[in-house]
C-alpha cells in the first residue's frame, strides 16, 4: 500500500481536527503534508508538532510569522507560508494527493479550485465553494481528471447509495429523487414567537452534531439544508425537483436515493462526521473511523416528518436562488455569511437572518456567472448590500425604541 499523501484546508476546525483524528489511525496510509489555519496559532503549532507536515499555510502574514516563531522555538521544521495564494499553492502541490477541502465559507473557494484544477481528490466539505461556482467546480473537476469525493454526510450518503456510473445521469441509472434528511436543527419545536430573542449560544447548540459556529447557525435557520440542496444539484447533476428535503430528528438516515421502481436505498450510521471523512480517505476501500457502531434497538424510533418553509424560509430561498441560477446562489451565500456573522456578533437578530438574504436576493441584478471574477464580483456586492440592509435594520431598532 502506498502512503498517500494529505493537505488539509482549515485543519483546526471542526472538520480538520475529525480528519486527523482518521488519518491518526492509520499511519501506514497516510502522512500529512500541509495544513492550514486562519488564526488558531497555538492549535497549529500543536498539529504540526505531532503531525510534521511539510508546510503549513495561513492566510495573514501576522499569524505565520507568529507560527514560524512558535515553530523554530519547538525544533518543529515545518516550512511557514504566508498569503492569500499559500493556500492554494499548498493543494495544488506536486507532492500533495489528497486535499481535504474544509476551509468555512466563501474563503474556502479559491483553494479548493486549486486542488481540483491540479487533478487531486478532493475531499470536499465547503460546501460554500460548489453554492457559489457550481458550474466552473464540477467543471473543472471534469476537465482536469480530479476526484470529488463529497464529505457533507447528507451528500456523502447520497454518494454511497447511488450507483458508481451515476455520472451518466441519474434518469439513465434509474434514480427517481434524492431526499436529503434534515434534523430540523435546535428550533425545530419551538414556538416561532420565542425565536427573536435566541442567542447565538442557543442556536449553536445542536441536538445531534458538534460543528463550527458558522454551520451550526446554518443548521438552525436551516439554510444549511438550502445550501446543500444546491451542492446536491451540482454533485448529482440533479434538477431542482428531484431534489425534497424530510425532516428526521434523529440524524441516523444520512439521506437517501429513491429508483423508480420504488426502492429507496439509504446510509445510515451515528452521527459522527469521522463515517464520511473514513469513506473519503480509505476511497475505494473502507478504513476503521473512530465511530462505534450503530445501535437501532438503543436508538429505537426513527422519525420522518415533512418540512414546514414557513417556520424555516431559508430553504426556500435556496430552492428560489437555484432556480434564478447564475450567480443567484453566490448572492444567498454571501448575504447568509454577512448575516450569520452579523447574528454570532450580536448585532442581528435571528428572525432577521432570513430578512436580510431575501432582501439582498430580490434585489441585486444577478449575472450568468460563467468565470470566477463574476462570481467573486457578485460576492462582494451582496456583501455589501448584506451589510447596508443589517445597519438599516439596526437604524429602524433605535428608532423603535
Ligand atoms: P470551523 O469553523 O470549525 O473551521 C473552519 C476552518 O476554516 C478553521 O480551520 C479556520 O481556521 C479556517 N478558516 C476560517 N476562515 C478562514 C479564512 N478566511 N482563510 C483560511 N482559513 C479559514 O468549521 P467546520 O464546522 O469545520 O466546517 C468547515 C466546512 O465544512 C464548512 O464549509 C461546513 O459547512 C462544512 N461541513 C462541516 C460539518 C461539520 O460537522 N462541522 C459537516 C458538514 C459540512
Ligand atoms: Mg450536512
Amino acid at each position: 500500500m502506498s502512503l498517500r499523501s494529505v493537505t488539509i484546508l482549515g485543519s483546526t476546525g471542526s472538520i480538520g481536527v475529525n480528519t486527523l483524528d482518521v488519518i491518526s489511525r492509520h499511519p501506514d496510509r497516510f502522512r500529512v503534508f500541509a495544513l492550514s489555519a486562519c488564526s488558531r496559532i497555538e492549535e497549529l503549532a500543536l498539529q504540526c508538532e505531532k503531525f510534521r507536515p511539510r508546510f503549513a499555510a495561513l492566510p495573514g502574514v501576522v499569524h505565520a510569522d507568529a507560527l514560524r516563531e512558535r515553530l523554530e522555538k519547538a525544533g518543529c521544521k515545518t516550512q511557514v507560508l504566508a498569503g492569500d495564494t499559500a493556500l492554494s499553492e499548498v493543494a495544488a502541490h506536486v507532492d500533495t494527493d489528497v486535499v481535504m477541502a474544509s476551509i468555512v465559507g466563501a474563503a474556502g473557494l479559491p483553494s479548493s479550485l486549486a486542488a481540483a484544477r491540479a487533478g487531486k481528490t478532493v475531499l470536499l466539505a465547503n460546501k460554500e465553494a460548489l453554492v457559489m461556482a457550481g458550474r466552473i467546480f464540477m467543471n473543472a473537476v471534469h476537465d482536469n481528471g480530479a476526484t470529488l469525493l463529497p464529505i457533507d454526510s447528507e451528500h456523502n450518503a447520497i454518494f454511497q447509495s447511488l450507483p458508481r456510473q451515476f455520472g451518466d445521469g441519474l434518469s439513465n441509472v434509474g434514480v427517481r429523487k434524492i431526499i436529503l434528511t434534515a434534523s430540523g436543527g435546535p428550533f425545530r419545536t419551538r414556538p416561532i414567537s420565542e425565536l427573536h430573542g435566541v442567542t447565538p449560544d442557543q442556536a449553536c447548540a445542536h441536538p445531534n452534531w458538534v460543528m463550527g459556529r458558522k454551520i451550526s447557525v446554518d443548521s438552525a435557520t436551516m439554510m444549511n439544508k438550502g445550501l446543500e440542496v444546491i451542492e446536491a444539484h451540482w454533485l448529482f447533476n440533479a434538477p431542482a425537483e428531484m431534489i425534497e428535503v424530510v425532516l428526521h430528528p434523529q440524524s441516523i438516515v444520512h439521506s437517501m436515493v429513491e429508483y423508480l421502481d420504488g426502492s429507496v436505498i439509504a446510509q445510515l450510521g451515528n452521527p459522527d462526521m469521522r463515517t464520511p471523512i473514513a469513506y473519503g480517505l480509505g476511497f475505494p476501500d473502507r478504513i476503521e473511523a473512530g465511530v462505534g457502531a450503530l445501535d437501532l434497538a438503543k436508538a429505537g424510533k426513527l422519525e420522518f416528518m415533512s418540512m414546514d418553509t414557513g417556520r424555516f424560509p431559508c430553504v426556500r430561498l435556496a430552492y428560489d436562488a437555484l432556480a434564478l441560477g447564475g450567480t443567484a446562489p453566490a448572492v444567498l451565500n454571501a448575504a447568509n455569511e454577512v448575516a450569520v456573522d452579523a447574528f454570532l456578533n450580536g448585532v442581528l437578530s435571528f428572525m432577521e437572518i432570513p430578512r436580510v438574504i431575501e432582501d439582498v436576493l430580490r434585489n441585486t441584478t444577478i449575472s450568468p456567472g460563467e468565470t470566477l471574477s463574476d462570481i467573486l464580483a457578485a460576492d462582494s456586492i451582496a456583501r455589501a448590500a448584506a451589510r447596508e440592509r443589517i445597519k438599516r435594520f439596526a437604524l429602524q431598532q433605535t428608532t423603535v425604541n
